[in-house]
């Protein structure tokens, strides 16, 4: 078993040893580093199978093995020597972040995905190498289970590490509250980008307007200030966009990284058929926002959205799945036998099949002013980022199904009380049992039936709400700032519309009469597949996401070996 060195424990900073203030794979509060999984020694056994998947190289003393920013980086193993890995820090320089030495081997989550690399390498002294390929890697992934999960496991602590160092990483700066600060912050943590807060005090304290205005900004590491980025040119400039190489094609483009979607990439990739996830904004889809998901078989105490949505990622990653991250598929048409995705930015990913699993979003209340109020008051998740908005204050959650029952339960540990407003006169046909009695149990929580909103007040953000009984007619009026709305979600299709034949509402029809073949995630357009909560008939659940973008993976098996003579080898020119 790899071990870890005494060298290993003095080498880190104090910042490395320390709890993490900020875990980075998952949005879960305080995790402590495991130094042993981030550092491992690898046995001489283990080594010796590394060999065959590697070159072995003599390299110079003080040569650069890769750069910050660089994208594609192989994995170096040391067999003599030391190699040096440094971050940049804040104002120009960088600092050590670790040597590797014998029978340790370089590398963090960008050796498993391609967005540019947040340390660099180089050779401490004259060293012995093994430099084994990107290429290799994920072979040796798919063969050597041991030493993947070693390799996995370590780069994920790496990243934690990196995350945990106030000194490394961009800072996100702005006004405590600010719904873009947390649309930022949000994409930040779900890519675990190295990163930093610094609050300021909100819009209304004086003097404060100038500043506030051009809030939030990233300070990134060169100095350079990006003030109000839009998520995707955040994306670009950090390079966690994640370019589709437009020549290849892959046998099954996946469209969405929900639940549903990164389970088909998962059982795809270890099948061997290359994929390819697209994914608009980060892995998680609506699970990574959840607070909790406790009906998930497997995980007693419950898993936050977060720590599920991370943990699928880095399993898809294992198995060489590609990712496009931060650009959404606008539209999608079938050009010889191939699908054409074309995604924002103008980018083009073609595959012999597609699975649709773009999910849902979540529906809007029926307010006449509630768009003023987004994300300045109406919140549509609620996770330990949102809950920042609520300590020892009233807050409502509107909605009668699972996930409006988890939010209360969870915000009501923060909240000075909690407020769920249902228009029904019970939960007992929307909502499971066990969080029924949590509600009713909890004097936290106060249940308002045949409910609504009926007015919403403020300036800059929500300041007061108003709501009525549909019954009795009676209005309170309360001064609240936060409303979570969980009322239910209308499906991502639209990118698909002219395509796929949708049903009334949107939702993609599969199987029956419409599939193009007698399966039940079949659409009718050929080769194309829907899995997930944007799929007609199908349960909204983790679980039944995960086992339909699990099971598709045999259908397009049989597909593509049918057709496998009839696609063509190469992407024609547009
Ligand atoms: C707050 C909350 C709590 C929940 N709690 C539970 C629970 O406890 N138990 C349970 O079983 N279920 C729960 N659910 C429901 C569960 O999360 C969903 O059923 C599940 O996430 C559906 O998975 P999916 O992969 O089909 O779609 P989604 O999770 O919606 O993922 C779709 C993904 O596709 C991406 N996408 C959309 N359009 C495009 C495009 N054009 N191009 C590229 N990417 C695109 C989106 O960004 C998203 O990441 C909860 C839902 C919410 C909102």
């Amino acid at each position: 078993m790899p071990e870890m060195s005494e060298e290993t424990r003095e080498e880190l900073s104090p910042a490395f040893r320390a709890v993490s203030p900020q875990p980075a794979l998952s949005s879960t509060p305080d995790v402590e580093l495991r130094l042993d999984l981030a550092f491992p020694r690898l046995s001489e056994e283990m080594l010796e199978r590394l060999r065959s998947y590697g070159q072995e190289e003599t390299v110079p003393k003080d040569t650069c093995l890769y750069m910050y920013g660089d994208r594609d980086t192989d994995m170096f193993v040391v067999l003599t020597g030391e190699i040096e890995s440094r971050v940049p820090v804040k104002g120009g320089g960088s600092k050590r972040f670790r040597s590797f030495r014998a029978g340790e081997f370089t590398g963090e989550l960008n050796v498993l995905n391609t967005q540019r690399s947040v340390a660099e390498a180089r050779t401490a002294s004259t060293s012995r190498l093994l430099r084994v390929s990107r290429l290799s890697l994920r072979t040796l992934m798919r063969a050597e289970g041991d030493l993947a999960n070693i390799i996995v496991s370590a780069c994920i602590w790496r990243r934690i590490a990196m995350t945990s160092d106030p000194s490394t990483g961009v800072v996100l700066r702005g006004c405590e509250g600010d719904p873009d600060l947390l649309s930022l912050r949000r994409f930040l943590v779900r890519n675990y980008y190295p990163h930093r807060i610094e609050e300021l005090p909100t819009n209304d304290e004086p003097g404060n307007g100038l500043a506030a205005t051009k809030m939030p900004e990233v300070e990134l590491l060169d100095g350079r200030v990006l003030v109000r980025p839009a998520i995707c040119d955040l994306a670009d400039e950090l390079g966690i966009t994640e370019v589709p190489e437009p020549h290849t094609i892959y046998d099954v483009a996946v469209v969405g990284a929900g639940p549903a979607g990164l389970a088909a990439a998962v059982y795809s990739a270890s099948e061997g058929l290359s994929t390819i996830v697209i994914e608009g904004n980060a892995p998680g889809g609506q699970a990574g926002t959840s607070s909790k998901i406790e009906n998930y078989l497997g995980f007693p105490t419950g898993i936050s959205g977060a720590q599920l949505a991370s943990r699928g990622h880095l399993q898809a990653l294992k198995f060489g799945v590609r990712f496009a991250i931060s650009r959404e598929v606008v539209s999608t048409a079938q050009v010889d036998g191939l699908h054409r995705l074309r995604l924002a930015g103008d980018l083009t990913v073609c595959a012999r099949s597609v699975v649709i699993a773009s999910g849902a979003r979540y529906r809007r209340l029926n307010v006449k002013n509630h768009e003023d109020f987004e994300n300045r008051g109406f919140y549509y998740a609620a996770t330990a980022m949102e809950s920042l908005l609520c300590r020892e204050r009233e807050i409502i959650v509107v909605g009668g199904g699972n996930s409006a029952g988890q939010a209360s339960i969870f915000l009501s540990g923060v909240a000075r009380h909690v407020h769920h407003i249902i228009r029904a006169s019970s939960l007992e046909n929307s909502m499971s049992r066990y969080l029924i009695s949590r509600i009713e149990r909890s004097p936290r929580i106060t249940l308002h039936t045949d409910t609504e909103i009926t007015g919403l007040e403020g300036k800059a953000a929500l300041e007061f709400v108003t709501w009525t009984n549909r019954k009795t007619g009676a209005s309170v009026r309360k001064p609240i700032a936060s409303v979570f709305v969980m009322i239910g979600a209308e499906p991502n299709s639209g990118w698909a519309y002219g395509t796929a034949k949708l049903d009334h509402k949107g939702f993609v029809l599969t199987g029956g009469d419409w599939g193009f073949e007698a399966t039940p995630y079949a659409t009718s357009v050929p080769g194309v597949y829907a899995v997930g909560d944007v799929r007609a008939e199908s349960v909204k659940r983790v679980a039944s996401a995960v086992g339909e973008g699990s099971v598709v993976i045999s259908n397009i098996h049989r597909y593509l070996a049918q057709r496998r003579l009839d696609f063509p080898e190469q992407v024609k020119a547009n």
